[in-house]
């Protein structure tokens, strides 16, 4: 509310803080020093061919390694990130991180896999996104067929032309773009006609009340067929049970993630898994009971 009566609020406001205020002041405070003193940590959740269980790429998905605290989930900080503008700081240091560590598996001579990495709108928008990337990419000196960045619906829904110019760099460069969270946006389905995503993923919100003959049931089945029709890959996140599995495999859905198969893990786990290379869900395990 300080905010929209303007700067000059800022110190009443101060000065009058509330506990909720003061939590968020100190919040951002440990997040101005979190990048500092490297407390910031990826964590990586395979994604897998929906037939196979074979690893096809991996989400990274940044954690805080708060150190009073403990782990913080990034539902917690990211969107202070994003209004205080650090989002910009730890992207970068997001992207760079999960370069080095697929380009150190690669070096291990492990089977390379694409990593994700969710892109907030701030940090796409900037007009020297395109200009990190590239430097990222030199310094890494990973190949960017194997870098894949995550965007939701809203980059999109302003309909704007340094967007699709944006867009078009990166796959130029090699990049692939996934939709993140599909289906929770503003956006219409008329977008993927005039932005050329190479994935998208249905938000897990819809695969949770996935059964046969629900609601979901048929909003699932429409996305994929429609998203299939324009060859683009459709990807399902949040699969947690058996059932969500099949009813996607008989969808025709092409690639899953979710704790059915491995919950994020760290990266020397997610090594592991990419030994294995092909992975096997576990049906059996109680709910909250899972191997990793
Ligand atoms: P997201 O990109 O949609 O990531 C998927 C989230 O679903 C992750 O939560 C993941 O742990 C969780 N998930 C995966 N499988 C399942 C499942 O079977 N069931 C359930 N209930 N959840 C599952 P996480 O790691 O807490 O991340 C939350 C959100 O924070 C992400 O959603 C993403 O929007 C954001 N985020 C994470 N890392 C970054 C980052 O490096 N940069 C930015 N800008 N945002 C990030
Ligand atoms: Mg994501
Ligand atoms: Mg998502
Ligand atoms: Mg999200």
């Amino acid at each position: 509310r300080a905010k929209e009566q303007g700067k000059n609020n800022y110190q009443i406001y101060h000065s009058s803080m509330n506990i909720q205020t003061y939590k968020i002041f100190l919040l951002e405070k440990d997040l101005r020093r979190a990048l500092l003193r490297d407390e910031f940590e990826l964590y990586y959740q395979p994604r897998l061919d929906a037939n196979t269980g074979r690893i096809v790429g991996m989400e990274a998905l940044i954690r805080w390694n708060h150190p009073e605290w403990g782990l913080v989930s990034p539902d917690e900080f990211i969107p202070l990130a994003e209004e205080t503008g650090l989002i910009i700081y730890i992207g970068e240091w997001v992207i760079e991180a999960a370069c080095r560590q697929n380009k150190a598996w690669q070096e291990q001579g492990l089977p390379s896999v694409s990593v994700s990495v969710n892109i907030s709108a701030h940090q796409f928008m900037r007009k020297d996104f395109i200009h990190h990337m590239n430097r990222i990419i030199a310094e890494t000196d990973i190949n960017p067929h194997w870098l894949e960045i995550e965007i939701t619906e809203n980059i999109l829904m302003d309909n704007d032309q340094s967007t699709i110019l944006t867009m078009q760099n990166l796959q130029k460069m090699g990049i692939s773009i996934s939709l993140d969270d599909f289906g929770t946006g503003y956006s219409s389905l008329s977008y993927l006609k005039h932005f050329k995503v190479d994935t998208i993923k249905i938000d897990k919100s819809f695969i949770r009340d996935l059964r046969v003959d629900s609601e979901s049931y048929f909003i699932i089945k429409s996305i994929i067929q429609l998203v299939k029709s324009l060859h683009i890959l459709v990807a399902a996140e949040g699969v947690e049970q058996e059932e969500q599995l099949h009813i996607l495999r008989r969808m025709n859905c092409d690639q899953v993630q979710g704790y059915l198969y491995s919950k994020p893990v760290p990266a020397a786990k997610m090594g592991e898994l990419l030994k294995r290379g092909t992975l096997h869900y576990h049906s059996s395990l109680e709910e909250g009971e899972r191997l990793f």
